[in-house]
């Protein structure tokens, strides 16, 4: 579904992203781990196009979205994004909030787009929530409107970036649960994620970054089980 081929960006005089090549498959859930600052968001904008790369190209089902002639905004509508602040509309109801893009960007008509919203919503355990407004919900359930949202355009791909970590650690499983239930429906993920015990659980690939270079990759069980990089294993014992 995506496919990165030696991207590299720059902030100025700093290279965060080093020739990352990355593929990930149709149906398959990659996480990104790695340092505060190793570049795990960096490459999630560049691959919705929110950042510009400077070498290199991005594959989106084959096509090269990095062709200047490439409309970013068709891009973005086939990519589901959750950040870590989930960035509600306070003014606006559950069910405002995730209708707001399918209406006026995807062009859905106001009955469908409510539908299917509920339809979500009811499937993410918030049946009951499309009258609130964000501020009278919690944290995780929060989370879940924004994950609701991501899905709302249909997405063939969902890029979610640390969305635990602005949570109590009592919401975390509910919001790990909802990423859980996905998988098995078989949604495309990339995860940049601190929760190592989740990215063992869920993920088919483990992508270690240091310093914007994948410096190990594999499978849970060989990345967190056996890593062969000195870095890597003084990286995961900070979570042993
Ligand atoms: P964290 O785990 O803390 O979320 P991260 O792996 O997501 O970290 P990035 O946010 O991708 O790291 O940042 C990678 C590097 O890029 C950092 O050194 C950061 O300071 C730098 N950086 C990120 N965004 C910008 C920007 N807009 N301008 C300049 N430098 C930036
Ligand atoms: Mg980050």
């Amino acid at each position: 579904v995506l496919r990165l081929e030696s991207v590299r960006k720059t902030f100025g005089s700093t290279v965060v992203l080093r020739d990352i090549d990355l593929s990930v498959p149709p149906h398959t859930v990659t996480a990104l781990i790695g340092a505060s600052g190793s570049g795990k968001s960096t490459l999630l904008r560049c691959a919705n196009l929110l950042e510009d790369i400077d070498d290199g190209a991005i594959f989106l089902d084959g096509e090269d979205i990095t062709d200047p002639r490439v409309d970013p905004d068709t891009v973005r509508r086939r990519i589901g994004v959750v950040f870590q602040a989930y960035n509600l509309f306070p003014h606006m109801t559950v069910l405002d909030n995730i209708t707001l893009a399918p209406r006026r960007v995807h062009k859905v008509a106001r009955a469908e787009a409510a539908e299917r919203a509920r339809e979500l919503l009811a499937r993410l355990g918030l049946g009951d929530k499309a009258g609130e407004y964000p501020d009278r919900l919690s944290g995780g359930q929060q989370q879940r409107v924004a994950i609701v949202r991501a899905l709302a355009g249909k997405p063939r791909l969902l890029l979610l970036d640390e969305i635990t970590a602005a949570l109590d650690p009592e919401l975390v499983g509910e919001v790990l649960g909802v990423v859980r239930d996905l998988k098995d429906q078989g949604m495309t993920m990339v995860i940049a994620t601190h929760e190592m015990g989740f990215a063992r659980e869920v993920a088919d690939q483990v992508c270690f970054l240091d310093a914007g270079v994948v410096l190990e990759r594999g499978t849970p069980k060989q990345v967190f089980g056996a890593p062969e990089q000195e870095r890597t294993q003084r990286f995961l014992r900070r979570f042993a």
